[in-house]
This record gives C-alpha cells, sequence and structure tokens, in this order.
C-alpha cells in the first residue's frame, strides 16, 4: 500500500484482524507526511484557537469589539505542509485527498445535538473544481450534514471591508425552505480571520439558531 500523499510505499505488518480495516487503511498517509502537519498545541487562544497565546488573541478582540463572539476548534495550524495539500486538494482538483483528514471529521459527531452545517462555495468554484472541498470531508468521514447556506453570488466579498461584511452585505443567504435548527455546528477548512465563519454566524442566528459554534480543520 502506498502513500496518498507522497506515492511511497507503507511497510504494515497486519494482525489478522486489521486485515478488516483495509479499506479504511488504504487511505492512509505515511509516518514522514504525517509529521509534516503540526497539531495546534496547549498554547492556543481559547476562542479561535490560533497558535501560541493562551489569551485572547488580537483578532477575537477585534470581534468582540464589534459584538461578536467566537467559538471556534481547530485541529491543525496552516503550515507549508498544509498550504501544499489544499493546493493539490483544492485548486488541482484532486478529489481522491478529502480521505486524509476524515478522522478529524468524524469525531465532530460528539458535538451532540449540533446540527452540522458546511460553508458553502460558489457555482463557479463549484464549477471549476467540480466538488465542495468541506461537504467532501464530511462525506469522506461518513458524517451527516445539512446545506443550510449558499453563496449570495451577487455580492463581492473582496470589495467589503469588515464592518460592511458584518452590516448586512451578507455573502451568504440561506437555502429556500430550511428550517433553522437551535444549535449549529459550522464546519469550514481553514480560519484565517474568521470573517467568513461570522457572516454564516450572522444569517444562522438572525434566523433564529440559539447556540452556534464552528471547526475549521487549520488555524
Ligand atoms: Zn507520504
Ligand atoms: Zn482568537
Amino acid at each position: 500500500m502506498n502513500c496518498i500523499l507522497c506515492h511511497r510505499q507503507i511497510s504494515l505488518q497486519l494482525k489478522f484482524y486489521e486485515l478488516f480495516l483495509l479499506s479504511y487503511q488504504k487511505n492512509q498517509i505515511c509516518d514522514t507526511c504525517q509529521k509534516n502537519f503540526y497539531k495546534i498545541s496547549e498554547n492556543h487562544c481559547p476562542l479561535c484557537w490560533k497558535e501560541g497565546t493562551n489569551d485572547i488573541c488580537q483578532n477575537c478582540k477585534d470581534w468582540e469589539k464589534l459584538g461578536v463572539s467566537v467559538n471556534h476548534q481547530a485541529i491543525f495550524q496552516y503550515n507549508s505542509a498544509m498550504k501544499e495539500f489544499f493546493s493539490n486538494y483544492k485548486f488541482m482538483g484532486d478529489y481522491h485527498l478529502r480521505h486524509v483528514f476524515a478522522p478529524y471529521f468524524r469525531a465532530q459527531k460528539q458535538n451532540k445535538g449540533f446540527t452540522i452545517v458546511p460553508i458553502p462555495i460558489s457555482e463557479k468554484r463549484l464549477q471549476e473544481r467540480g466538488f465542495n472541498q468541506i461537504t467532501a470531508f464530511l462525506d469522506a468521514a461518513a458524517i451527516p450534514f445539512q446545506n443550510l447556506l449558499a453563496k449570495n453570488d451577487t455580492v463581492k466579498q473582496s470589495s467589503l471591508n469588515r464592518e460592511e461584511r458584518l452590516a448586512g452585505k451578507n455573502t451568504f443567504k440561506l437555502v429556500e425552505g430550511v428550517i433553522i435548527p437551535q444549535k449549529v455546528l459550522l464546519i469550514d477548512d481553514i480560519y484565517t480571520t474568521g470573517a467568513t465563519l461570522q457572516r454564516a454566524v450572522k444569517i444562522l442566528k438572525d434566523a433564529g439558531a440559539q447556540e452556534i459554534k464552528s471547526f475549521s480543520l487549520c488555524r
């Protein structure tokens, strides 16, 4: 069997019962590749999991000033190995790579009572790429989710500043006819400023969601 990322052979001495896990293991990565991904340490912002501080980070303080609360968790640092992974996955459209981090998405099932809602991508991106990288992760993890949000393609995000982005000009909209659950766990791939998630939070809160938290693979 070969590593899904570097394609080098992974040597495995399987016990009998492990043969049953083979279909799962064929999507594994080797130890060398695994070591290139850095997990966020204990030393992280308690609100957004930014690495390197136990205090509330400046980014979260900026959100608080705007009256916005952050309730986020992440697993990995967005380092160069992760950037390369996402470049192959998203931009080269390597759909098979959705399996690599499936266990981390599967673990989100622990959030009992929360409806899992992926951040949508635009119709244009979907056509270019052929898949939504976030729902593909969730599919690989065989975890149920609901598409409550759609991209509002008439609003150009890059033209808006932080305040404008919060104040109504939302790049997301609700999918028509959906019922908004009380508790929502938003799923994204990479958390950078949190702006994307906060737009999704706002639209869901306005629609009646009571408790919203979020998860991304990287921060
Ligand atoms: Zn490898
Ligand atoms: Zn923070």
